[in-house]
């Protein structure tokens, strides 16, 4: 059974969306840097479990060095390797990069598909990859659940599950529909800012007052403190 959302909460909800509005402003950007629909795609592939910062660091020259599709497609695989070493797991990476780019040019033509079925049947992309590529290159509404979005959703009582598609089932429930590409956005800035994963500055937070983390933390304490 769907459960729905009381008036409640769906003004909390509300609430916390304004105030990331407010704070983060609603303008669209990337972290990846990227010049063509299939530079962000391979710049994705390359940020699994490393800093966008690092691949933006990577890219800056694999990007010169590989100026079009095909030189992804036809690349030399252990060469790839190097070009891509430091953003770790880059045998799997390097593998998934030329199957990928090899199916974009022999199925679609050398375009980055924009249905996430299409996308999905590239190798090394999952569902967090094709909703960046839909959100940020074909502007459809998407959720993409990375770490921050996973973690900072959990604590303002969004979702309680730990599957990332889930998680996106959760947010495609509480979040209005034009909010689906800027909520990861902002809370990326959120994640890196006042709530990071080991140090969040709650005290300092304007999502404070809103928050079911610091809701709940209240409440453990007042229960423990009142037996
Ligand atoms: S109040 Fe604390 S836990 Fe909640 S969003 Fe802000 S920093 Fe994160």
């Amino acid at each position: 059974m769907v459960k729905r959302i009381t008036k409640q909460e769906r003004e909390r909800i509300h609430a916390v969306l304004s105030l990331l509005d407010e704070h983060y402003t609603t303008e669209f950007k990337c972290y990846l840097n990227h010049e063509t629909p299939w530079q962000l795609l391979i710049a994705v592939i390359l940020s699994a479990q490393c800093t966008d910062a690092r691949v933006n660091i990577v890219t800056k020259d694999l990007f010169q060095k590989y100026k079009t599709l095909d030189d992804f497609a036809y690349a030399n695989q252990k060469e790839l390797e190097q070009d891509i070493h430091s953003t770790g797991f880059y045998q799997n990476k390097a593998k998934n990069i030329i199957l990928c780019a090899k199916r974009l040019v022999e199925v679609y033509g050398g375009e980055v598909p924009s249905k996430l079925e299409d996308l999905l049947t590239l190798a090394g992309v999952g569902r967090k990859t094709a909703n960046v590529i839909r959100g940020n290159i074909y502007n459809e509404p998407s959720i993409v659940v990375d770490t921050h979005v996973k973690r900072i959703s959990k604590k303002l009582g969004f979702t309680k599950e730990e599957d990332p598609e889930k998680i996106e089932y959760d947010l495609m429930k509480v979040l209005p529909k034009d909010h689906w590409i800027l909520y990861n956005i902002q809370i990326i800035t959120h994640g890196r800012g006042l709530c990071t994963a080991r140090n969040p500055q709650c005290n300092a937070c304007f999502l404070n007052e809103l928050c079911k983390d610091v809701k709940n933390k209240k409440e453990r304490k007042k229960n423990t403190s009142s037996q």
